[in-house]
């Protein structure tokens, strides 16, 4: 099979807010050989790349004037057990949802709270994707990936990813371009209920002892509530983070807004809930030509219909600004702005 690769190619099927952005160059690759060809190809030397997923989390701003590299390895394998958990090797692209679906009804649990995120696998890990009490960091064993600095594949254990609080090493330009290929995660071969999210107890409070599937379909039951299908309605999930703020902080502002809703971290900081911070600036559902905040949950930045990238930047902004004005908080994007 030979190498793919295009020019100015529409990005707006790889991107699920489905804004219409082109990119110079495209290719989608199958293996570390053609990541090699575009490494040495004279024509993309000079030019910034950047490695594109399911685009779950991606706002393209504009055109890319660079390569996207579109990562398209697939395949799920056992990878034998290690310290109580069962390894399972899974190709980048494959479909997050989909996995954790397969693994919940095949009867390998330990994924259910973080059921329907959009995205790929390899995705995931760049993300560091969490819900409900679930970070992808406590799943994950090691990646395999493709390091355009020596054009070698290296493995790297789950330390050495820097993942945090949606932020992983492969969020940052530093170290040079890094290809995800491969993900080894780690099932819990004792499995046992994640509940500490009060919805997701709330809705399994009938159950005296939730199994995995129990708490597969209540985390997708939430999920659709509260969430738009970006199929219907173009979004990438939470747009911004939740912001972490100091004691002092959080002190001044319960005493301004009783009813801020907030959660005491490690360290003696609270991560206040960032959709509470929009919503209380009223800007839940508010509609700016194309762009608008989603009605259900104001952490969600959605296209109504060919809202352009630049257009879904703008209501970003807007809302970062009206927020930091009522409230003094940073929101910083979750979203990759490209
Ligand atoms: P929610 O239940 O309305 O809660 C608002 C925020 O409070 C959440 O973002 C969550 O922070 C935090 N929170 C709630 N219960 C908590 C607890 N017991 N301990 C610590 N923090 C708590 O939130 P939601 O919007 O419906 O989302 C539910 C879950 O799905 C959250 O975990 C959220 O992160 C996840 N989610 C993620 C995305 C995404 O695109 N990344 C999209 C939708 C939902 P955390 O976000 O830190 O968990």
């Amino acid at each position: 099979m030979s190498l793919i690769l295009q020019q100015a190619v529409s990005l707006k099927s790889c991107n699920a807010f489905g804004v219409d952005a082109r990119a110079a160059w495209f290719a989608r690759i199958r293996d570390p050989s053609e990541l090699q060809q575009l490494r040495d190809d004279p024509r993309l030397r000079a030019l910034p790349w950047y490695i594109l997923g399911a685009g779950s989390n991606t706002l393209f701003a504009g055109d890319f004037p660079g390569l996207v590299v579109n990562v398209g390895v697939a395949g799920i394998a056992e990878a034998g057990a290690r310290d109580g958990a069962r390894l399972l090797r899974v190709g980048a692209s494959e479909s997050w949802p989909a996995l954790v679906e397969s693994l919940v009804r095949g009867g390998r649990p330990g994924l259910e709270n973080l059921a329907l995120i959009p995205g790929s696998v390899g995705a995931a890990v760049v993300q560091n994707i969490g819900a409900y009490g679930l970070e992808l960091a406590e799943r994950l064993h090691s990646v395999e990936v493709w390091e355009a600095a020596t054009g070698k594949v290296r493995t790297l254990g789950v330390e050495e990813c820097g993942l945090g609080y949606r932020d992983s090493i492969f969020k940052r330009a530093a170290g040079g371009i890094r290809v995800i290929l491969q993900v080894t995660l780690r099932l819990p071969i004792q499995w046992q209920p994640l509940m500490g999210y009060a919805e997701l107890a709330r809705e399994l409070a009938a159950l005296a002892h939730p199994a995995p599937i129990d708490v597969f379909h209540a985390v997708c039951a939430l999920r659709r509530r509260k969430l738009p299908d970006p199929a219907q309605l173009g979004n990438v999930g939470s747009f911004f983070k939740n912001p972490i703020v100091s004691r002092g902080q959080h002190q001044e502002l319960l005493t301004r807004h009783p009813s801020l809703v907030s959660y005491p971290m490690a360290g003696g900081r609270f991560k206040l809930a960032a959709g509470w911070l929009i919503e209380a600036c009223g800007l839940r559902g508010v509609v700016r030509g194309a762009a608008g905040v989603y009605e259900r949950q104001a952490l969600v930045l959605v296209n109504h219909g060919g809202a352009s990238g630049r257009e879904i930047l703008a209501l970003a902004r807007e809302v970062q600004e009206t927020v930091a004005a009522r409230f003094g908080v940073h929101l910083e994007p979750e979203a990759v702005i490209v």
